[in-house]
């Protein structure tokens, strides 16, 4: 795999406000990678940077191992997609996509009738050819988007940037949207760079994912990495439905580790437990549809004794809030198929398969073992 873009150490200070704090990685050549975070975690800044529309405080960003730290963003082989689209209003559609093309006819890069064709070809692959001669405001928000996604692909850039591009689209539209994108980033194989603050659609689009928080770099993995093995509670907490517990960790003779808490809550760890020391200190990451519920009356099995606190009904999943026995901590759980019929009030058994109990760092992302 080839690299396309590294940035090193980037830095950027807003007065007092450190927006991105010493993040570096690669993207390799075709790949479609992710920024995650939060509002506020430096995506963003981080994003316009790697554009050239903001002049890093330190650090520097590179094109296939060329430095373009300084280089004009008008001079990088790149463009960018913004959430409210920014179209020319008083231009049709065709106009719109053309724009960049034309400028390049002064140039003489191009003629007239490569651009018809290049225009109406991409006006294709975004599935917009019957609304070409549109003017912008007689579109639908997808329609909009799907324009500036046009107008960013037809000058061929080899690397497309993607600030939050379905942010204003309502959710049925988004879901289509992300088909469309994935689609799009599979025919061009072009290297995408896209941000988001939603989760799911950065696992569901993304080859790897990059997450972010206070303009700091915490994991860069593919989702199922970071998914499945967080480098950090705070990575754990931003993903998916994960319970994240603080415990003390009991070692058996036999060496099976388990996490006690409060209230003799105890759950079997079997993922990351290496040279885990007993009575460390120690999180642990339960993922909430790994989680096994029972009611506790229908059997004299074995598990941690909770009572259901909240029970959402959301369709494909019913989310139970659970409190644990005897503590403060609270479970997630879901349960894909409606099948434990819960009610509120209940008093249940949680069973997890102990691989799916995963030894985490401390909040700091560090292992708070020795
Ligand atoms: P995100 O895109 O993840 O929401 P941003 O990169 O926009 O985050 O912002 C990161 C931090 O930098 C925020 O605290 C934001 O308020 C601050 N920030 C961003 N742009 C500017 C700016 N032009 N001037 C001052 N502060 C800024
Ligand atoms: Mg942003």
């Amino acid at each position: 795999m080839t690299t396309i873009i590294e940035i090193q150490s980037l830095h950027k200070q807003y007065g007092q406000q450190l927006a991105v704090n010493d993040v570096s990685l690669s993207v390799n050549d075709g790949e479609f990678l992710t920024l995650l975070g939060a509002s506020g975690s430096g995506k963003t800044t981080t994003l316009r940077m790697i554009a050239g529309l903001e002049t890093p405080s330190k650090g520097r960003v590179l094109f296939r191992g060329e430095d373009i730290t300084y280089q004009p963003a008008a001079q990088r082989n790149m463009r960018m997609v913004f959430q409210d689209y920014a179209l020319f209003p008083n231009l049709s559609v065709w106009d719109n996509v053309a724009f960049g093309l034309r400028l390049r006819i002064y140039r003489g890069r191009i003629t007239a009738e490569q651009i018809k064709g290049r225009v109406g070809s991409y006006l294709e692959t975004v599935r917009l050819s019957a609304h070409a001669q549109k003017m912008p405001h007689q579109l639908s928000g997808g329609q909009r988007q799907r324009v500036a996604l046009a107008r960013a692909l037809v000058t061929d850039p080899p690397v497309v940037l993607f600030d939050e591009p379905l942010g204003s689209l309502d959710a049925a539209m988004r879901k289509s949207m992300q088909l469309e994108l994935k689609r799009l980033h599979r025919e061009l194989k072009k290297t995408f760079i896209y941000v988001t603050h939603d989760q799911e659609e950065a696992m569901g689009l993304s080859d790897r994912v990059a997450v972010l928080q206070d303009g700091q770099l915490l994991q860069l993995a593919t989702p199922d990495e970071i998914y499945f093995r967080p480098s950090s509670a705070a990575v754990a907490r931003f993903i998916g439905a994960a319970n994240v517990l603080d415990g003390t960790a009991e070692l058996r003779a036999d060496g099976v580790v388990s996490v006690c808490m409060p209230g003799d809550v105890r759950f079997e760890a079997g993922e990351n437990v290496a040279g885990i020391e007993a009575g460390a200190a120690v999180t642990v990451m339960l993922r909430a549809e790994q989680l096994h519920l029972m009611p506790a009356s229908s059997t004299a099995g074995r598990g941690v004794r909770a009572r259901v606190a909240e029970r959402l009904f959301l369709g494909d999943k019913v989310r139970y809030e659970l409190d644990l026995a005897g503590t403060d901590a609270r479970l997630t759980a879901l349960d894909a198929g409606n099948r434990d019929g819960l009610q509120v009030g209940d008093e249940v058994l949680v069973t997890v398969d102990p691989r799916h109990v995963r030894i985490i760092g401390g909040s700091d992302g560090h292992r708070s073992v020795a």
